[in-house]
């Protein structure tokens, strides 16, 4: 090797070098890219548009559920940075800051702020029937006047029909959770937006939020001002919120929620929090929403309401008629049991099963 060919081998091992340090800050850059910016999912758009096939650039359905599997791998990463629940309804996440892409929030500003237009996105269910991500811009003229109408028809992935006595309205477990709230920009029965969340959920984690929104929105003083039905408050918000699946479950983990007030660059209104789908006191099964007492974590006004009962003898099993158990007679789950769903069983477990009772999972007869 002369001078010369030794000088460019060098430098062609320094291209080599640099080509190779470029392309792994590219994927470093895509992968940071992920999440929280956004995933390429479900962006906030025109409504009524397909998202998924805008954003993924590649159309088609089979496109679409791809992207929707490729969103639940972003969310994963979330679920790895959220503690495991801990008796608070939510956690701060990302120092509270949300994380929409620059462009998101410049395309957010222009379509609702300046031109006025309507602005949310849903995503397609999956092929589980499963929820994505929902985005909105609300402001005034986005909240409902009326009344909300019923929402019984739809049937959220993992959906069940389960009591328990320590749960108000009614004792629900679940309810059809909106993602983005009704009284934010009036959607009601579109079921990419509605998913199985507890009650707990519900009340205590999203909807503090969701009055946060509508209070920034609504305006603080100012609007005392305004006219009766008058919707000139400038205020607009972007508003996402995130259901979180773990592998193929059917119920959401939780779900994460931002928030950005767009005049003001986030000023009046500035969040990221991530709240836990689950209800004090009960266990919940997430691959398909079958849920048991869970008497560690019932809240101690619960605890006494649940006693134990006065089994008459020869009982063998006792039923719920609600959710189709059987437990044996010291099951504390059965202490739950409201009085017209519970019923003694005198036959063995055969029998109980044959009669299409599921035995249940805590006390397992
Ligand atoms: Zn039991």
């Amino acid at each position: 090797m002369n001078d010369f060919e030794q000088k460019s081998y060098i430098l062609r091992r320094t291209y080599a070098a640099i080509i190779l340090l470029l392309a792994v800050a590219v994927v470093l850059m895509c992968g940071c890219d992920r999440f929280p910016a956004n995933g390429g999912n479900g962006a906030a758009g025109d409504s009524g548009s397909r998202e998924s096939a805008e954003d993924t650039g590649d159309g088609g359905s089979a496109g679409d559920r791809e992207s929707s599997e490729s969103k639940g791998s972003g969310v994963k990463i979330l679920l790895d940075e959220v503690p495991e629940w801990s008796g608070k309804p939510y956690v701060v996440i990302n120092g509270n800051v949300p994380g929409f892409s620059k462009s998101e929030i410049k395309k957010a500003r222009t379509r609702a702020v300046r031109k006025g237009r309507r602005y949310e996105s849903f995503t397609e269910l999956d092929r589980l029937g499963r929820c994505g991500r929902a985005a909105a811009v609300v402001s005034r003229s986005t909240m409902p006047d009326g009344e909300r109408g019923s929402i019984g028809m739809i049937q959220p992935s993992g959906w069940q029909l389960d009591k328990y006595d320590f749960i108000d309205n009614g004792g629900y477990l679940y309810n059809r959770c909106h993602l983005i709230g009704w009284q934010l920009t009036g959607q009601n029965d579109e079921e990419r937006n509605l998913i199985t969340g507890t009650r707990y959920l519900n009340v205590e984690g999203m909807l503090p939020f969701e009055n946060m929104v509508a209070d920034h929105v609504r305006g603080s003083g100012d609007d005392q001002s305004l006219p009766e039905g008058s919707k000139t408050s400038p205020a607009h918000v972007l508003y996402r919120v995130t259901p979180v699946f773990r592998g193929k479950e059917l119920v959401a983990r939780g779900v994460q929620i931002e928030a950005y007030s767009l005049e003001d660059d986030g000023e009046g209104l500035k969040f990221n929090v991530y709240c836990y789908n689950v209800q004090p006191g009960v266990t919940i099964n997430y691959k398909n929403g079958l849920n048991e007492l869970d008497p560690e974590t019932l809240p101690d006004s619960a605890a006494s309401e649940t006693a134990p009962l006065d089994v008459p003898d020869g009982v063998t099993y006792i039923l719920n008629n609600n959710t189709m158990r059987f437990h044996r007679t010291d099951c504390k789950g059965a202490r739950t049991i409201r009085e017209h769903n519970r019923e003694w069983f005198y036959g063995t477990r055969e029998e109980a099963v044959e009669a299409g009772y599921i035995p249940c999972g805590m006390c397992e007869p």
